[in-house]
């Protein structure tokens, strides 16, 4: 199978059919049409193997997975996704990885409307790139500034469930509840964005960004490009049945602090549109939960029971700290 076979084969055809596309796969570039009105948002996101997933993991979640992470990121900014492209770099051409693959992202991309509209191919370690691109209604997207002193700090689903699967999937930590296991592990291998959520949030959310990186190392990140001090009460972190199953809670709260890979909302939220938006919540089954609030100031504070956490938080930085990479 030669690079073109393989791309006629896997990924000419992929998730959505749209009729904003008048050249998909198959030509130098792609021509796409943003619809009158609309904003452009774009985003693109890398996923290594080794890096970002267990070497031999399943092709069907790699191929969820890197559609997911973007897809979250376009949730973060109220986004309508809309257009994808692959930049996929393959040790091999191992048909079967390829159909599994391509079957995981084409599931995730048509279960949000999106069209594969082109990429690359070449040979070499397992790399996975997706550009995502969607619209928001001109001068509508959520951002990580925009909160103000007296919103709520809230969260979409629960935190810790992925970075208690990684260490399932890896080996790290075991149960003989194999349910939970399974509950877990398909957390970290197919983590599902938040885009409905995102939608509904516009409009109302004063500030909101994705967790990939541990609310620890992420909320940082909001409370900054907002200038204001962010405070979370600890105890108020959503942590799923599941991870309290096989965990402490004083575990279970540090991998909701500092694990990664949960692809759950953090919005700052006026208090009166509280209530609004947690009823949208319930209406996709989601839990949003109010973690803390927007202070003036900057940094972050982080209270268990109202006394400052004894141990300073962490998320997880790429070239700062290796600790929780899969493999050397
Ligand atoms: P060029 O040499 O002009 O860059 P390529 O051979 O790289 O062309 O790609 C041919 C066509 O296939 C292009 O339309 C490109 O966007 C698309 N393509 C290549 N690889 C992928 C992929 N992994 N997924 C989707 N489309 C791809
Ligand atoms: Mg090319």
């Amino acid at each position: 199978m030669d690079e073109f076979e393989l791309i006629r084969r896997y990924f000419a055809h992929v998730g959505a059919d749209r009729a904003d596309v008048r050249l998909g796969v198959g030509d130098d570039a792609a021509l796409l049409e943003v619809p009158a009105g609309m904003q452009l948002v774009a985003s693109v996101d890398t996923i290594v193997a080794g890096r970002h997933f267990p070497p031999g993991s399943d092709a069907r979640s790699v191929g969820h997975r890197a559609l997911a992470v973007n897809l979250s990121d376009l949730a973060a900014m109220g986004a309508t996704p809309a257009w994808a492209m692959l930049a996929l770099t393959l040790p091999d051409a191992d048909p079967d990885w390829l159909e599994r693959f391509a079957g995981g992202l084409a599931d995730l991309a048509k279960a949000h409307g999106v069209a594969l509209v082109g990429g690359d191919t070449t040979a070499g370690a397992l790399t996975v790139t997706v550009q995502i691109m969607g619209f928001v209604p001109r001068g509508t997207a959520l951002r990580r500034s925009g909160a103000c002193a007296g919103d709520l700090l809230a969260v979409t689903g629960t935190l810790g469930d992925s970075g208690a699967g990684l260490a399932l999937a890896t080996g790290s930590l075991r149960t003989a509840d194999s349910a939970v296991a399974h509950e877990l592990i398909e957390r970290f291998e197919y983590p599902t964005p938040r885009v409905e959520f995102g939608l509904a949030a516009r409009g109302i959310a004063t500030a909101a960004m994705d967790l990939s990186d541990g609310l620890a190392g992420d909320l940082p990140k909001l409370a900054s490009a907002s200038g204001l001090h962010a405070h979370v009460d600890v105890e108020r972190l959503p942590l799923s049945d599941a991870l309290q199953a096989i965990a402490s809670t004083e575990q279970a709260r540090a991998w909701a602090l500092s694990a990664g890979d949960d692809y759950e909302l953090l919005l700052a939220l006026p208090r009166q549109h509280h209530d609004s938006l947690r009823a949208s919540a319930r209406q996709l089954n989601l839990r949003l939960s109010v973690i803390g609030e927007l202070r003036r100031g900057n940094g972050v504070s982080w209270t268990l029971q109202g006394s400052e956490l004894a141990h300073p938080v962490e998320g997880y930085d790429h070239f700062r700290r290796a600790s929780t990479q899969i493999t050397d």
